[in-house]
């Protein structure tokens, strides 16, 4: 490996890895332990599969705990907040040591070794994040589904995984409104072909639970008899998979993210440093859910890696601590707990927008150095008023469940540069970011050109290795939508500015965006035609003052009467909007089911979703030279006032 001069200026920085990428990550891979080092840092023989740091042997949870025992053992490791269960604790990395080695043998216990997947079902408690790491700690491959989703959705995901064990708990909690979590378990696990050899639940003494005789285990009995069972860490290849974490595509099905070892850790480590300036002894606030990556990069490992304090918090953003509303208990627990970095989503800081602003300056936040908003676009007025209001720098940040960490962003950790609002910045080094002509594949170098959003391989550390146990799919779906070249698409079109900087508009394909998570129509669009009462529909997202957008379904119902028979239709809505919660959770039922005789489609039977969208949208639907029947779109123009 051959050293990187020191970088003068970003730019500088950012052509050092692209130009040479060993010479650049291998200097990077020195921000983690290593128990044998990479033979090779980039190996790139079967393009579009990167494999970074061949032949080294690692260990996430080495390096997210063990390694900081000898320096930082009494320090905070993890602070676990919920305003849901009005509890607060804090955990230092020598506990968090004790409880994550006791998880860690009760998996071993149950049998699971390296490679078998165990699937984490759970509410945000620091159990959720033991588990993780205890995961990580015997090479067991951790798929963690958000607690947020019901359970069609779980069960394809344990059809998926195929975990030989599953975590979960009693229940969740959202609002002090109690979800019992073990119904939906048993139900996925019924309804999966699929089933865990063991099940461990985590009482939180919220909701009754009945356990299942020889596979059911109450997590409280099997950790009393491992408390001090030793469970080394596995040293794993850089190359193998530490987690697969499911989302949304265009089809009904969910795409298992498959992510390395050792590139996921340089990388994390990296972006502390350069994108996050989060240093050791610090802590750091992530408002996300384990159950997304943000959650997976920013919650759990990156802040650990560091040696920072990671602030896990269970609840709204708007409960104190005595359940109470109070929409200042983020501010509040930034100044207790001297934050210095927040990250949040858009969607969030939206909804602190109706608090009294008074609100923002109740309490001291001479700790905090910047907030970070990412998972979807950030709107100027929302950039503007939380700026101002914390009096921080706010940076937008552009990634995906793909990529595991940012791809667009400010790059302050190097060189400071100014922001712009509306642009999440620059492309980060490791990436070369490229806006392509959407049919020609053609690259659109003169500024202000809208264009897809791809990116050029070698992939950098930590961008997702394959689709679980699909590699074709992989390669079909993420590197063969552009044509004449094998380049990844984002599936978002972007624009860059004279200076480099990426504005991002919005997806190219029918996936959706509510509240910052990410939803595939077609899921809901599945779920909403199982109805035996529905013949066809069609969802699509619709922008949403708050949520960014939400879910509306235009349906055919069998029973053609329902068109113009508002009672009944009202009937058949709230049953269908039941039925989308019930299957797939909260977030994904739409804000209105509305009842059609047609749908607008091409004369080759393709659903028009754009052109409904933007009639949904006020906006001009755009082309409709294919369009096989246009009143069945007047129809929806109609309806929605249009
Ligand atoms: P997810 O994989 O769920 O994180 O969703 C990724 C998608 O969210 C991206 O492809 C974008 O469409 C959107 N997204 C994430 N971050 C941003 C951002 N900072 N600005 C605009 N869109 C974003």
């Amino acid at each position: 490996m051959s050293a990187i001069p020191n970088p003068v200026s970003y730019t500088d920085f950012y052509r050092q890895s692209i130009e040479d990428p060993e010479a650049f990550w291998g200097a990077q891979a020195k921000l983690i332990d290593w128990h044998t080092p990479p033979q090779q840092i980039l190996d790139v023989s079967k393009p579009p599969f990167t494999r970074w740091f061949v032949g080294g042997t690692t260990n996430l949870c080495h390096n997210a705990v063990d390694r900081h025992l000898a320096t930082r053992a009494e320090q905070a490791a993890l602070i676990a907040v919920s305003t849901e269960t009005g509890s607060e604790k804090t955990y230092t990395y020598a506990q968090l040591h004790q409880q994550v080695q006791c998880a860690a043998a009760v998996l071993t216990a149950l049998g699971v070794t390296r490679g078998d997947r165990v699937l984490i079902y759970m509410p945000m408690m620091a159990q959720a994040v033991f588990a993780m790491l205890a995961c990580a700690r015997i090479g067991a491959i951790h798929c963690v589904v958000f607690g947020g989703f019901a359970s069609v959705s779980l069960a394809s995901r344990i059809e998926d995984a195929q975990p030989k064990v599953i975590i979960s708990a009693d229940a969740g909690s959202r609002g002090t409104r109690v979800i019992p979590y073990k119904p939906l378990l048993d139900e996925a696990i019924r309804l999966s072909a699929h089933k865990p050899s063991a099940v461990v639940l985590h009482d939180r003494g919220l909701a009754p639970m009945e356990l299942v005789a020889g596979r059911d285990h109450l997590a409280s009995a099997l950790e009393a008899r491992h408390r001090d069972t030793p469970a080394p860490c596995v040293w794993l290849e850089a190359t193998e998979p530490s987690y697969v974490l499911y989302t949304s595509g265009t089809t009904g099905k969910p795409k298992g993210v498959q992510r390395d070892t050792g590139g996921y850790a340089v990388a994390l480590a990296a972006s502390m440093k350069h994108i996050y300036d989060c240093r050791p002894g610090e802590t750091m606030f992530t408002t996300s859910d384990i159950g997304w990556v943000v959650g997976h990069s920013y919650i759990v490992y990156a802040p650990l890696l560091t040696g920072a304090t990671t602030l896990v918090y269970e609840g709204l953003p708007t409960q104190g601590l005595d359940g109470k509303p109070n929409g200042a208990i983020w501010w509040s627990l930034i100044e207790k707990y001297k934050a210095t970095i927040a990250f949040s989503a858009p969607t969030a800081i939206r909804v602190l927008k109706k608090q009294d602003p008074a609100l923002l300056k109740k309490h001291d936040l001479s700790s905090l150095r910047t907030l970070f908003l990412a998972g979807e676009p950030l709107d100027e007025p929302t950039g503007r008023w939380i700026s101002e209001g914390l009096g921080v720098p706010v940076i937008d940040n552009y990634w995906q469940t793909e990529t595991g960490w940012p791809i667009i962003s400010m790059v302050n950790g190097v060189e400071r540069k100014p922001s712009k609002f509306g642009s999440p910045g620059l492309s980060v080094y490791g990436y070369k970011v490229k806006i392509l002509h959407e049919i020609t594949g053609e690259e659109l170098t003169e500024p202000n050109q809208k264009g897809v959003v791809a990116i050029e391989g070698p992939t950098p550390p930590g961008f997702m290795q394959t689709v679980w146990h699909d590699d074709a799919r992989f390669v079909n779906t993420y590197w063969s939508s552009i044509p004449g070249q094998q380049v990844y698409s984002t599936f978002d079109w972007g624009i860059r500015d004279a200076e480099g900087y990426f504005y991002i508009l919005g997806r190219t394909d029918d996936v959706i965006n509510v509240a910052g998570h990410r939803l595939g129509t077609r899921e809901i669009e599945e779920s909403i035609s199982g109805h035996a009462g529905v013949a066809e529909v069609a969802v699509v997202g619709v922008a949403d003052s708050v949520k960014g957008q939400v879910a509306m379904a235009f349906a055919i119902p069998k029973d053609s009467a329902i068109v113009n028979d508002p009672e009944a239709a009202k009937a058949l809505e709230a049953e269908l909007m039941r039925r989308v919660s019930e299957q797939l959770g909260a977030l994904a039922r739409p804000a209105q089911v509305r009842f059609v005789a047609a749908l607008p489609k091409t004369r080759s039977g393709k659903l028009l979703r754009r052109a409904i969208q933007a009639v949904c949208e006020h906006r001009d639907p755009g082309d409709l030279t294919t369009i096989e029947d246009p009143t069945a779109l007047q129809t929806i123009q109609q309806m929605v006032g249009t």
